[in-house]
């Protein structure tokens, strides 16, 4: 993929690793096939190629990150299935990090948006706060239906009603 970054911009370690990873990228399409978000939405902008031309725009264009890139680029599992496909060893792996740390710069998330990715930064990573979540998200599952219905709270609607336990 043919990239232009300015000679200022590639003074910035980042950047010019960046760019060496967009510049491996042929658009074959490949990894497209393996990505478990294309494959069930269906949007090229939830495909590895799709999320790897928005990349280059924002980066290309030192554009602060926006709604439209930060959905497509939070969608990724980072399960990295793309890159046991990508004929040209394509290190999206590193490319998809430097995207995260740019919109965490520049992008103003919504509040509670912010909110729930701090509940989880606070208790994904221990083990005995997850469990203690875990068995208190029963008393909070059956109201994930009426969760889900809400935009902002989706998120936590899906949590909850992935939680161990049923819906009454
Ligand atoms: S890391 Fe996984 S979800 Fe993200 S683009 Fe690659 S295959 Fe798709
Ligand atoms: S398989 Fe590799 S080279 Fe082909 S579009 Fe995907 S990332 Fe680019």
């Amino acid at each position: 993929m043919q990239t232009n970054f300015t000679l200022a911009q590639l003074a910035d370690p980042n950047i010019a690793d960046a760019d060496a990873i967009l510049r491996n990228c042929v658009h074959c399409g490949f990894c497209t096939a393996t990505c478990p978000t294309y494959v069930t939405l269906g949007n090229e902008l939830d495909s590895p190629r799709g999320r790897i031309y928005l990349i280059k725009d924002m980066l290309e264009n030192d554009r602060p990150a926006d709604a439209k890139v930060t959905k497509h680029i939070d969608r990724c599992l980072s399960c990295l299935s793309c890159m046991s496909t990508c004929p040209s060893g394509v290190h999206y792996m590193h490319l998809v990090d430097h995207a995260r740390s740019h919109i965490e710069r520049t992008y103003r998330r919504p509040f509670l948006n912010t909110l729930i990715r701090n509940l989880l930064t606070l208790i994904l990573p221990y083990r005995n706060r997850f469990a203690a979540a875990t068995r208190l998200a029963k008393f909070g599952k059956p109201f994930a239906p009426m969760l889900e219905k809400i935009n902002s709270l989706k998120p936590l609607g899906a949590m909850l009603r992935l939680a161990p336990g049923k819906i009454s």
